[in-house]
């Protein structure tokens, strides 16, 4: 017998689902004897790796918290008063835990399939409601990546949406620095000149686009906007504001003022620093701009029983669908951030926020009235939260004396201090304060206001009952409760998406976010007080470097579409430094991610299609067609290893050797990475540069539509010119408002990583290709898998064919997707990478229990498909086209279908324990003709 401290089951077991009993019979039925010969038959033997990975060996679960405890240990946490974006807030206990510590939250999928989508789509619907009042301008999205990036894609947006020519941008010289610094990065490669105005008295250029104003500014001033932006409609451009939510409660909104773009941050509405991120970053416009708006959006629509029910509105403006011709390569976005923000408000309330932005405003004033007191002189007369005082040469001390007494300040230059308030900050902060700039202490009152009565806000906002509904902790535990459990995430089974690897997401990777030593860091907080976030990132980014062969690694992408436009602009740097500025194209093989296109033209390339053969590889002879045609003119290409088609193409070598031939640099988009580590690394096979989708192959959670980090690794030769540090200046720029983006849930992957080791890595994506292969397998006779690889073999994912199914009895994968919901499915990915297909990504978490209980089902949809085609169920009046059932649908007394109401609900295999759909079949193209994107007054829901 062994002792029981050499029994405990090391964590590789309880990330992989099957064990090994399980293990044996998936192997028996794809016909090998170990996965690992499946692996060697399945990956080209011209990648395969010899040796094992090079990491840290793997620990239990106890002994890595305890390593990152110290870890954590090592950063600081100050009373931040730093400002800059990011500031103190009060997560409210029942959100914290019941959104961002719940799995039907965290572990929830994009919301492509409303029908079991309804919770998260409603708290997004509030969250564009809240940005939409509060801004007031009529549309808002469901959440972009951070302010910054925001205010790049405001840049954009008013650029295509205006008649101007110009390509001047004018841009308030009192904008967040870093807002300022990824705009210089977007601006760049699009041709874009930026022109910095004092909007106090600016000087603006003959002809420009667009112009960024700050309300209030970097340095705490609120203004009136108003003349300055009636001069801009009159020049004939289109006028951005960037603001603050909060602020918003008490001053007059940029729609009020005549903006048409609002852009900012939703940080400080519940949601921890976090040492920069993830936040959810907000845009609203006004009306007539709705259709150029980036990112997702939530609109109102109705099921199939005319129903109110909501799903994501004017999918075809989606990157996926216009490629080269995408606005925005925004995918993943902030949508779990989003949703915290917006329970925020709900619980909170209007009277509430007015509530907190008061005492914040108080708080400043008190601030400034202490100060002004101690003859110290500030910059602004009007203010929100944020105070700039001189202090001519003594900057410097001023910081150093108050970070003595536990609070950061920000030292703008020699001379001047930057004081930020918020819901956080007490009276013994404003005492350390004072303490630090030397001026006595009194009690000074906050009588006045420092918001001149033009500014002061008239506008309502939050009139929609949901905000007054759920201020006792009661009523909103319940309101979240009634959401999460109209949702469908992988807390209820699986969600077999291609490409998007839903895979564990363990809850001792999600513990760790919630400590304070991570929570609570301001992003530029002196690097003393972040040592323990430094050696994490420097750990992590060593690991990954070592996975993916790559010499260095940049964690601050904040999202794959944005490492693809950080490597993208790397390759372009590079090249540009070495002479060969005309090289502007960018190879795309049709079976592309719609955001590789889409970030191409961001990065000012010219995209070039490369064909797919018919197994779906890329076409080797267009290929060489396409190399000779632009070969000097050629920058890049960008593949997808393995596949979007699911297969590990055995030219992958070849291709990169032709393309290095060329001249050109070879970008591999490493969403596919979970049919790799351990068996072959891309920076060795010939890539220069790829990004990783940290919310895919490193467990942090999908988040219903966000948060996610892209990492950017490269190798040596564009080590250089990977994304800066927003405060420095670099050659490329930083691509994220914070050094290292979503820095805060860096604890997720680290655990992983150190949990996994090199022999459990490598036998997830062992167990990961043979999931897929089992179910290939299994399926094969009655959905034919469309691509296959070596031996027959398919990497990570399979794509089934429906089209011949569709063609012989109407039966669509749409039918198809919602009839998974009544077996209890999320459906695999719809109509990506080919239309009229579903691709299926099992992972290596889902055990043989779950893997059959799928295969099963969808054995048991094609005997319905069968009966359809066969005429024992009209075309028209069957369980797929009536799908998904809800459970009002079988309560009704008529029953006026030819399947009964058992067949409709509970088809072979599935028990009382059921997934029902709050909502019946949503009619998409109702919603987009009636566009409404914010919540239905209540009248909306009677019969
Ligand atoms: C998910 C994905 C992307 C985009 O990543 P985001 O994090 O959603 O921006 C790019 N390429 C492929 C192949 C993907 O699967």
């Amino acid at each position: 017998m062994n002792a029981p401290s050499e029994s405990v089951i090391p964590f590789v077991r309880r990330h992989i689902g099957p064990d090994a009993a399980e293990q044996r019979r998936m192997l028996d039925q794809v016909g090998y004897d170990s996965a690992h010969a499946l692996l060697e038959a399945a990956i080209p033997e011209s990648i395969r790796l010899t040796d094992a990975l090079d990491l840290p060996s793997a620990v239990s679960e106890e002994a890595a918290t305890a390593e990152l405890r110290a870890i954590a240990g090592q950063n600081r946490v100050m009373r931040q008063m730093i400002g800059l974006g990011y500031y103190g807030t009060h997560t409210p206990a029942v959100i914290r835990r019941n959104v961002l510590e719940n799995p039907a939250w965290y572990t929830a999928y994009t919301p492509y399939q409303p029908e079991i989508s309804q919770g998260r789509l409603e708290a997004l619907l509030n969250f564009q409601t809240l940005v939409s009042d509060l801004t007031g301008l009529d549309t808002a999205g469901a959440s972009l990546l951070d302010e910054a990036t925001a205010a790049a894609e405001a840049m954009t947006l008013t650029r295509r949406a205006g008649k101007s020519t110009s390509n001047v941008f004018v841009v308030d010289s009192d904008t967040l620095p870093q807002t300022l610094a990824v705009l210089r990065t977007r601006a760049e490669p699009l041709g874009i000149d930026l022109h910095l105005v004092d909007a106090d008295s600016p000087d603006l250029p003959e002809d420009y686009f667009g112009v960024l104003l700050s309300n209030p500014s970097a340095s705490g001033a609120v203004r009136d906007h108003s003349a300055l932006i009636e001069r801009a409609h009159s020049d004939g451009a289109l006028v951005a504001v960037a603001s603050d939510l909060l602020a918003l409660l008490m001053v007059t909104s940029p729609g009020a003022m005549g903006a048409d773009v609002a852009v900012g941050s939703a940080q400080r509405f519940g949601v921890p620093m976090g040492f920069g991120g993830p936040h959810a970053g907000f845009m609203s416009v006004r009306k007539g701009l709705e259709r150029s708006l980036p990112g997702r959006l939530v609109g109102v629509s109705k099921d199939s029983a005319g129903r109110v029910a909501y799903r994501l509105a004017l999918q075809t403006r989606e990157q996926h669908i216009r490629r080269e011709r995408a606005t925005s390569n925004i995918c993943t976005a902030q949508v779990l951030l989003a949703v915290m923000a917006s329970c925020y408000a709900v619980y909170h309330g209007p009277v509430g926020l007015r509530g907190i932005a008061g005492k914040v405003h108080r708080t400043a004033v008190r601030l400034a009235t202490g100060l002004r007191a101690g003859d110290v002189e500030l910059v602004h007369e009007q203010f929100f939260d944020t105070i700039v005082a001189k202090v001519p040469g003594r900057a410097e001390g001023v910081v150093a004396a108050a970070a003595g007494l536990g609070v950061n300040l920000r030292k703008i230059d020699a001379d001047h201090v930057g004081v930020s308030c918020d819901e956080t900050t007490t009276d013994s902060d404003l005492l350390a304060v004072w303490r630090a700039f030397r001026v006595p202490s009194g009690s000074h009152s906050s009588t006045t206001s420092a918001i001149p009565s033009v500014l002061s806000r008239g506008e309502d906002y939050l009139r929609h009952p949901v905000f007054s509904a759920h201020h006792s902790e009661t009523s909103m535990l319940r309101y979240l409760r009634r959401l999460s459990d109209a949702d469908f995430a992988l807390d209820r089974g699986m969600i077999p998406l291609g490409s998007c690897t839903m895979k564990l997401n363990a809850t001792t990777q999600m513990e760790p976010i919630s400590w304070g030593e991570f929570a609570h860091i301001h992003p530029f907080a002196p690097a003393d007080q972040a040592r323990g976030y430094a050696k994490m990132i420097a750990d992590l980014a060593g690991w990954l470097a070592e996975v993916t062969g790559y010499d260095a690694v940049s964690l601050q992408p904040n999202a794959g579409s944005q490492g693809e436009l950080a490597g993208l602009l790397a390759i372009k740097a590079y090249l540009d430094a070495r002479g060969e500025t005309e090289r502007e194209v960018c190879l795309i093989p049709s079976s592309a991610h719609g955001t590789n296109a889409a970030s191409a033209v961001m990065a000012g390339m010219r995209v070039v299609v490369v064909a797919c053969d018919a197994e779906g590889n890329i076409d080797m002879a267009d290929l060489d067609a396409k190399l000779t045609e632009h070969g000097p003119r050629l920058a890049a290409i960008m593949v997808t290893y393995p596949s979007t088609h699911g297969v590990y193409e055995s030219a992958i070598t070849q291709l990169c050797e032709r393309v290095h031939d060329a001249g050109g640099q070879v970008y591999v988009d490493g969403a596919n990475l979970n049919a790799l580590l351990g068996f072959a690394k891309p920076g060795k096979f010939g890539a220069d540069v790829s990004h990783l989708n940290l919310h895919k192959t490193f467990c942090i959670p999908h988040g219903g539509g966000g948060p996610g980090i892209g990492p950017v690794a490269v190798r040596a030769h564009l080590a250089d010119y990977l994304p800066g540090d927003p405060r420095e200046k670099t050659p490329v720029g930083p691509v994220s408002a914070a050094p290292f983006g979503s820095a805060g849930i860096l604890p997720i992957p680290w655990m992983y990583l150190r949990m996994m080791g090199a022999k459990g890595l490598t036998d997830a994506t062992a167990q990961a290709v043979l999931a897929a292969n089992y179910v290939a397998s299994r399926l094969a006779d009655h959905y034919p898998v469309l691509y296959s690889g070596n031996k027959g073999l398919v990497a990570h994912e399979c794509i089934l064919d429906l089209r011949g199914l569709t063609k012989e009895s109407g039966v669509t994968v749409d039918d198809v997707a919602k009839r998974l919901i009544d077996y209890g499915f999320h459906a695999p990915t719809m109509s990506f990478p080919v239309a009229g297909t579903l691709m299926v990504e099992p992972t290596e978490s889902e055990d043989l229990g779950e893997l059959d209980r799928f295969c099963d089902a969808m054995i048991a949809i094609r005997g319905e498909i069968d009966k359809v085609s066969s005429g024992q169920w009209p075309g028209d009046d069957n369980p797929l086209k009536a799908a998904p059932h809800t459970a009002q649908a079988l309560a009704e007394t008529d029953w006026p279908h030819p399947y009964t109401r058992a067949e409709a609900v509970f088809p072979a295999g599935v028990t009382a324990g059921k997934y029902w759909p709050p909502v019946g079949r949503i009619d998409g193209a109702y919603g987009d003709r009636n566009l409404a994107c914010s919540c239905p007054p209540p009248e909306a829901f009677g019969d």
